[in-house]
């Protein structure tokens, strides 16, 4: 028999999360994020479950074309554009839109040969200070493209920095929308955090939301609002077993650096889940995990294939008893992957993606 550490994949949960996203901003087109392998849930095992979008949004022309090859005859979008001229032949092939974030891109699509013309968004760097033209300089990069006969189609893309945090939206959408004003074309401005948050708002969920972390049952917001608060579904679950038991005695210590000691007797478990398969090294003593659907708590260090976990609330598991790192037990109780990525001090889009490839997945 193999290792029992499996992650599931729930097909429901994600159209679940789509239909949630959509209804917090109604009236506007959907780009499912799915870079970064649908943020490590696998493409192949969610796209059935998220073809009722309007679109996929992407890093990766190898992405785009296994989308293409699961029979996608709609919208694909490059997030960063081609990072090569020479991907440009393939962009045609596939019909696939790109970000335009830089001048160099522009040269390349303007040295570009093609009988199939592009269409583009171009990108606003309106604070983030990661890709895209300033404010100032955005203008001018249009009417560049614009006179372009290897371009058709132009719309217009920014991304927020701190949707869901102190700074907001304001300062970004003012400077997008101020300087996009009277230019023809779609606009995209939101990620998860900025659709729930103002996608009831018109000005702000414009053409085209582009929600990621949501379809993925995460709270981009988190701890402000939890996953459930959002009505938002796991959409994986990392379960393991029970694989050894130990009585410890008070002033028994467990795992490498005896970070945690006993006081009194207790009994602990030793699961299979490492962080060789993902699971955080600092996930240290206190995070919880669900043992036969009952939380209880990491106890010390994690080690590359095992972890300690307290069975004090649990006195029947034993061998084989079930565990689950994050996501849905069998009894249906839930642990949420955003507190679990809290005790590590990360956030649950660390953890879908860094699940390790030895790690068999089931679609459920
Ligand atoms: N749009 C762009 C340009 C992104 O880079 C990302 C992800 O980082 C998203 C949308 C989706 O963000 P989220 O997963 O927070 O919804």
């Amino acid at each position: 028999m193999p290792r029992p550490i499996q992650a599931t994949i729930h097909p429901e949960a994600l159209r679940h999360n789509l239909e949630r996203a959509r209804q917090a901003a109604p009236d506007a087109r959907l780009w499912a994020v799915v870079k970064a392998n649908a943020y490590g849930h696998g493409i192949e095992r969610v796209f059935d479950a998220m073809r009722a979008t309007d679109g996929f949004a992407l890093l990766e022309l190898s992405e785009a074309e296994r989308i293409r090859q699961l029979g996608w005859r709609g919208p694909i979008l490059l997030l960063e554009g081609v990072f090569d001229a020479r991907d440009l032949e393939l962009c045609s092939r596939l019909g696939v839109w790109h970000s335009v974030h830089c001048d160099q891109q522009i040269d390349w699509l303007a040295a570009h040969k093609t009988q199939q013309p592009h269409r583009v968004f171009l990108k606003m760097n309106s604070g983030m200070n990661r890709l895209g033209f300033t404010p100032e300089r955005f203008r001018s990069a249009y009417a560049r493209l614009n006179a372009l006969t290897q371009v058709e189609e132009i719309s217009f893309i920014t991304h927020f920095s701190d949707a869901d945090g102190p700074r907001g939206i304001e300062h970004q959408l003012q400077a997008f929308l101020g300087a996009t004003q009277d230019l023809p074309g779609e606009r995209s401005v939101c990620n998860s955090a900025a659709t729930l948050l103002h996608g009831m708002e018109a000005r702000v969920r414009n053409d085209w939301v582009r929600p990621g972390i949501v379809l993925y049952g995460s709270a981009p917001d988190y701890p402000l609002h939890t996953a459930a608060d959002w009505g938002l579904r796991p959409a994986m679950t990392l379960s393991t077993q029970v694989i050894g038991v130990q009585q410890l005695q008070a002033g028994d210590s467990v795992g490498y650096g005896s970070t945690f000691v006993a006081d009194a007797p207790m009994r602990t478990g030793i699961i299979a889940c490492g962080y060789a398969d993902g699971y955080p090294r600092h996930c240290g003593t206190g995070t919880p995990v669900l043992v036969n659907g009952v939380r209880t708590r990491v106890l010390g260090r994690v080690s590359m294939d095992m972890l300690n976990v307290d069975l004090t609330p649990v006195p029947d598991a034993g061998i084989g008893s079930d565990v689950t790192l994050w996501g849905t037990a069998r009894n249906g109780t839930q642990l949420s992957i955003d507190e679990v990525a809290a005790a590590a001090g990360t956030v649950g889009y660390e953890l879908m993606c860094a699940v390790a490839p030895r790690v068999p997945v089931v679609v459920e």
